[in-house]
């Protein structure tokens, strides 16, 4: 396994719209990404990364939540590998998110989630499962997926007044 680079905010590639995952899930170079990808997550306190964010354009992100001191009050959720996942929302309500990302170090701000979802995917085997997700493991699923589409938390952000240094975000906000 090997810790993977992640890519910035200005990076053209996080603004792509990612393919599909097809047969090439079982070769061994893609299982070995999907494991980098996850040792990727770990290392960096990551809830969460997609497969654009380290460079590659196809429909995959792991996400997992055990003890994240980037989180310290989020319920915890296990490790999940989605392959070409897809989300339905399955109740209107939305929250307020204040949310982090890989790829804009340090930063903070809040946007609407939705707050529970039926999340639909591939593992990474090839068997497809469905889930429904609720508080932070939605709200995690609905970041990845944006990333699939090119799509960051600050283009979902109704307002840049809470954007938010961490350090200003653990004085006045947490
Ligand atoms: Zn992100």
């Amino acid at each position: 396994m090997a810790v993977l680079n992640v890519l910035k905010m200005g990076n053209p590639l996080l603004r792509k719209i990612s393919t599909p995952v097809g047969e090439e899930l079982k070769t061994p170079d893609f299982q070995q990404t999907i494991d980098n990808m996850i040792a990727t997550m770990r290392f960096q306190d990551g809830a969460g990364i997609a497969a654009p964010q380290v460079g590659i354009l196809k429909r995959v992100f792991t996400m997992e939540v055990i003890q994240n001191h980037r989180y310290p009050n989020k319920t915890p959720f296990p490790l999940y590998v989605a392959i070409n996942p897809e989300i339905e929302v399955i109740d209107n309500t939305r929250v307020d998110s204040w949310e982090g990302c890989l790829s804009i170090p340090n930063i903070r701000g809040k946007l609407k989630r939705y707050k529970r979802i039926l999340f639909t995917a591939t593992d990474r085997h090839g068997n497809s499962f469905q889930e429904e997700l609720s508080d932070f493991a939605a709200i995690v699923a609905q970041h990845e997926l944006d990333h699939l589409n090119g799509t960051l938390l600050i283009d979902r952000m109704d307002s840049m007044e809470t954007l938010t240094f961490q350090e200003e975000y653990d004085k006045y906000w947490l």
